[in-house]
């Protein structure tokens, strides 16, 4: 399957939620009891039965205030940070449209991935009212099981006034091109070239993203430890062998000494 983007020009955002709604129904998330808390918002956070919510930034401009709607949903960085930082082979995988996908049945709930992410996007269950999922990570998985039967998500379906799109991400020369005949800017995530794409008309930290996304200092560093605690093992595989062939296997006495010490 070609790899696929989905595009968010906020331009034509009316924040109606539908994207958020259709993700619920799609995905059978159930509702979250919220409390008003001074802010359109709702829910206040993503969570295990939120993929994805818009975001109101009211900021001033023009000596007014203006509404900038953004989104909070998992990226599909092709340089994933959960990815990296998952220590469970198998626990976060990657669809071939380039999804990243948590998958839950293998998932220990260890929650490197929450700290992995660049963008704050997975949520840990730490116990629902339904006792489903508990202890494991949450978050979009770019409804690759629609994909699997030719259908887009349930967002970029449902959205009515075409913010959001969902394409081959071999396309986006061309949304680049179209963005700049209407004087907006591509939010790709620089290096870590998501497969989830905005349009914005400010710099990112407006709508709620990082101005300069990079990988937490941690997913490097295990990165670097994993294949170095490899290297140690084998050393410590090799080092017995030696040991074995030089000297030969230790003989314990009666005693319970080791007698060729
Ligand atoms: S946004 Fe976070 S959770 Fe989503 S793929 Fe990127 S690193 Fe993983
Ligand atoms: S469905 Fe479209 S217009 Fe409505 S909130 Fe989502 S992105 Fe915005």
């Amino acid at each position: 399957m070609a790899e696929k983007m989905i595009v968010i020009d906020t331009s034509k955002c009316t924040a109606c939620r539908g994207c958020q709604t259709a993700c619920k129904q799609w995905n059978n998330l159930s509702a979250v009891v919220t409390e008003n808390h001074g802010s359109y918002e709702n829910p206040p956070d993503l969570s295990y039965s939120t993929y994805t919510r818009i975001l109101f930034n009211e900021v001033e401009k023009d000596g007014g205030l203006s509404w900038f709607f953004g989104q909070d949903r998992c990226m599909h960085c092709s340089d994933a940070g959960c990815m990296k930082a998952c220590p469970v082979p198998g626990a976060i995988t990657r669809d071939s449209n380039g999804a990243v996908v948590i998958n839950q049945d293998v998932c220990t709930g260890c929650k490197y991935c929450v700290f992995g992410c660049p963008f704050d996007i997975p949520r840990f269950d730490r116990g629902n009212a339904e006792g489903a999922g508990v202890d494991k990570a949450f978050k979009c998985t770019m409804c690759f099981d629609r994909q699997s039967m030719g259908m887009e998500p349930a967002c970029t379906k449902t959205c009515p006034t075409g913010a959001l799109s969902f394409t081959r991400s071999s396309g986006l020369p061309a949304v680049k091109a179209m963005a700049r005949q209407k004087g907006l800017s591509v939010y790709d995530g620089g290096a870590l070239n998501t497969h989830v794409v905005f349009l914005l008309e400010d710099k990112p930290s407006v709508y709620g993203l990082p101005d300069k996304p990079a990988l937490p200092a941690a997913t490097y560093l295990r990165s670097v430890l994993k294949p170095l605690g490899v290297v140690l093992f084998l050393a410590g595989v090799f080092a017995a062998i030696a040991h074995f062939v030089a000297i030969g296997p230790g003989e314990t006495d009666e005693e319970g000494g080791d007698s060729d010490v």
